[in-house]
């Protein structure tokens, strides 16, 4: 099969000669496994720490010479599994290649997808790993209650445009994001339930907080760090609640700021700051799924994708999609079912 391997660890920012498309053999069908035709998949921020050495990562680092891996959805085309035969769709961690050999035991949470009850691609993006993490962030760890004023960073991309939209349907009184540039920040608006929006490139966030949010903050959900958690502290009120989720701009050395030593503010406001890895909060899957497929069904969300095609454009997708390139989930297409 094509699998698109890391050729060597990037120096500094990646660029596309740290990646190729290779042809690899598939092994053999063993018994329990299934051969998967992969149709899309996901193309995920974590996967910059994952070409560095020595940083650190919930899972393993990728190894230069060798695929990457990542989350995919595929459709089984042979089987040496009962309850798993040709025809069922599957959600697993084999992407980054256009076929792929795994155990049935190893396909995600539910295993298999239904394409009926929503657009297959949704299943990568707002019903899956993304928008559960948007889901887990809002109610489990920033506990977000009815009245809340909620701030989310990077809110035009995938975690962040379904959490605005959740924000919103689960009673939060004012939701305001950041996003790069004037257009995204229209879009926060006009399609994804924000009530404001600032370009956190063109003004200081903490000036930009002041005003979209006076009253101050409630909930901060935090896929960035860096100068926007620094704000954020600031615009918190006392007793405010911090999901930390990701930090998209301590990616690479060079740019780890100094923004740590504002950590005083959650000293005096008595804030609550929580980081939280999804893959630990499986047992909400279900009342996710529930709630987020009925809105969607209903009309009163928005499943935004950015879809790239080809293993080809892949390695490419992920580097637009670390610049900001995306509106919503970054994808990759492999095939059509
Ligand atoms: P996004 O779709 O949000 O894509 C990343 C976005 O980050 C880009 O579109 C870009 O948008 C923005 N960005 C890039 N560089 C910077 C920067 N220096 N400062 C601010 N924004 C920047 O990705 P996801 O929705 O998949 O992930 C969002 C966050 O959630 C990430 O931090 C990710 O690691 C985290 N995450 C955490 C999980 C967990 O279990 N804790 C699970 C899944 C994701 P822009 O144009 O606005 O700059």
């Amino acid at each position: 099969t094509r699998v698109v391997c890391l050729v060597r660890r990037p120096d500094g920012e990646p660029v596309p000669a740290d990646f190729a498309v290779e042809e690899r053999p598939l092994p053999p069908l063993g018994e329990g496994q299934l051969l998967v035709r992969n149709l899309y998949m996901s193309v995920d921020p974590s996967m910059r720490g994952r070409l560095e050495s020595t940083e650190k990562h919930y899972t393993h680092n990728f190894t230069p010479g060798s695929p990457l891996d990542g989350r995919a959805l595929g459709v089984v085309k042979e089987s040496r599994c009962a309850s798993m035969p040709p025809g069922t769709y599957v959600r697993h961690q084999l992407g980054w290649r256009e076929w792929a050999v795994l155990d049935a035991a190893d396909t995600d949470g539910a295993g298999r997808i239904d394409p009926r009850s929503a657009p297959l691609s949704t299943w990568l993006g707002l019903l899956g790993q993304t928008g559960f993490t948007a889901y887990v962030g809002l109610t489990r760890i920033a506990e977000l209650r009815p009245g809340d004023t909620v701030f989310v960073s990077a809110a035009a991309g995938a975690v962040g445009t379904a959490a605005g939209q959740f924000a919103r349907l689960l009673g939060a009184e004012r939701v305001v994001g950041t996003a790069g540039g004037p257009d995204k920040c229209a879009l926060l608006v006009k399609e994804f339930g924000y009530d404001a929006a600032a370009d956190y490139r063109a003004e200081p966030v903490r000036e930009a907080l002041a005003r979209l949010a006076p009253d101050g903050l409630d909930v901060y959900f935090d896929n960035v760090g860096g100068e926007q958690l620094a704000a954020a502290l600031h615009a918190l009120r006392t007793g405010g609640r911090v999901a930390l989720c990701g930090m998209m701009s301590q990616f690479g050395g060079e740019r780890r700021s100094a923004d740590i030593n504002q950590l005083i503010q959650a000293v005096l406001k008595r804030l609550t700051l929580r980081g939280f890895i999804v893959r630990d909060h499986e047992d909400l899957r279900p009342e996710f799924e529930r709630r987020v497929a009925g809105w969607l069904g209903e009309g009163r969300i928005t499943a935004r994708e950015t879809v790239v095609d080809g293993l080809d454009n892949a390695a490419g997708a992920l580097l637009s999609l670390l610049g900001g390139g995306n509106v919503g989930k970054m994808l990759v297409r492999l095939s059509d079912p």
